[in-house]
């Protein structure tokens, strides 16, 4: 497939899905090649020495990878068929023995597959809030890698970027970011010292709720580590597929102008939340009270993301009777799609305060939204 090769900013690598045109039909969006294996030539040499089999060579998912990488100002970038398999793919390189320490408080799914990775590769996992970078340098000691994510899921903590490439250089550690909160819109942790930045582009990045994706890419490709995770993928086989990839770059097209939208409504529901009789607290590191408010000012353009949590007064029951009134709000898991989803954490992740409520914020009429949590919560 042709692809311009420029400059230009992301919004416009984003709308045209980095200029991809189909040579052979003039098609503006690329077409759908479902092959998985290619044909040879008389001389037993492959008709395009890019296809030979789609476990590598797939098109699409290569036209995705550039977007992306190009977003996140990376060297290179690489798809994975879901965010917990991005996550595997960095800690699989991590050696029997080795050691990974690990921000407390974030994603549920990364620290039970970490944990339970870590027992059984006897790894040493230090555990730690690693928001607090007083907390983490205590605690720091040479390691493989420290994994951040900010701001977290789902108590939107917001973590110095820099701060922790400080401590790294200090341990020799890999400093790895799960920035899927954030989606590459509105921060590119390369660019503030991070080594690897990982997504779960299941959420924001797809933004439709229709595909499962993991997305990782790095500043320096030439690394053993990142080597090691090409070399993973290819021989472990962990590849998205031809169509995922395709409704991925469909879904990136308008991926700054949702962001752009989701974040102004979540700006807006935090101010009114804040506000409101009902909520004891809302956690939003958009909100100048918030304590993450200005280190997300720093590593964050544009907005503060379209997650945000909220501590309803009442407890467990107060927050159940509310999740149960919404209406516009539905009540599934996941996060950045333009739907708006309401979750009661607990329900699944016991360690989660039960009165807390994790709002993903869609891309919907502000006032509806206002209404139907106004309506909720009295
Ligand atoms: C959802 C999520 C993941 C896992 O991604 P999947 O695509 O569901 O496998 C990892 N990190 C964060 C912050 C997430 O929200």
């Amino acid at each position: 497939m042709k692809r311009s090769s420029n400059s230009h900013s992301i919004e416009t690598v984003f709308a045209q899905a980095d200029g991809v045109i189909d040579p052979q039909t003039g098609g503006v969006v690329p077409p759908l090649q479902m092959a998985t294996t290619f044909v040879r030539g008389e001389d037993n040499q492959p008709l395009s020495p890019d296809h030979i089999y789609s476990r590598d060579d797939s098109d699409l998912c290569r036209l995705a990878e550039a977007i992306l990488a190009k977003a996140e100002d990376a060297e290179a970038g690489l798809l994975l068929p879901s965010g917990m398999a991005a996550v595997a793919a960095v800690m699989r390189t991590v050696p029997t023995g080795g050691r990974i320490i690990l921000q407390s408080g974030i994603y549920w799914g990364v620290i039970k597959w970490v944990r339970e990775f870590c027992a059984r590769r006897s790894i040493d996992l230090i555990e730690v809030d690693c928001s607090d970078t007083a907390a983490l340098r205590s605690v720091a000691v040479s390691a493989d890698i420290l994994w951040i994510e900010t701001p977290s899921n789902p108590y939107l903590k917001t973590t110095d970027i820099k701060a922790c490439a400080g401590i790294v250089a200090e341990i020799g550690a890999t400093l790895v970011v799960d920035s899927t909160a954030a989606t590459p819109v509105l921060s590119q942790p390369l660019n503030h010292g991070a080594d690897i930045v990982m997504h779960s582009a299941t959420k924001g990045i797809n933004g439709h709720s229709d595909v499962l994706a993991g997305f990782l890419a790095c500043r320096d490709a030439s690394s053993d580590l990142w080597q090691a995770i090409l070399t993973d993928r290819h021989d472990a086989g962990a590849v998205i597929g031809t169509f995922e990839a395709w409704l991925l770059i469909r879904g990136m097209r308008t991926l700054p102008l949702r962001i752009e939208r989701m974040c102004q409504n979540a700006q807006t529901l935090a101010e009114f939340l804040s506000n409101h009789p009902s909520v004891e607290h809302v956690l939003y590191p958009g909100l100048p009270s918030d304590a993450g408010h200005d280190i997300a000012q720093r590593q964050m353009k544009g907005g503060f993301g379209s997650l945000l949590s909220i501590r309803v007064k009442g407890g467990r029951e107060a927050a159940l009777s509310a999740i149960g009134k919404l209406n516009l709000f539905k009540r599934a898991t996941s996060l950045g799609g333009v739907e708006s989803l309401v979750e009661h954490r607990h329900t699944i992740e016991d360690t989660v305060p039960d009165d807390l409520l994790r709002l993903s914020v869609g891309i919907e009429a502000v006032d509806d939204l206002i209404a139907d949590l106004d309506n909720a919560l009295r």
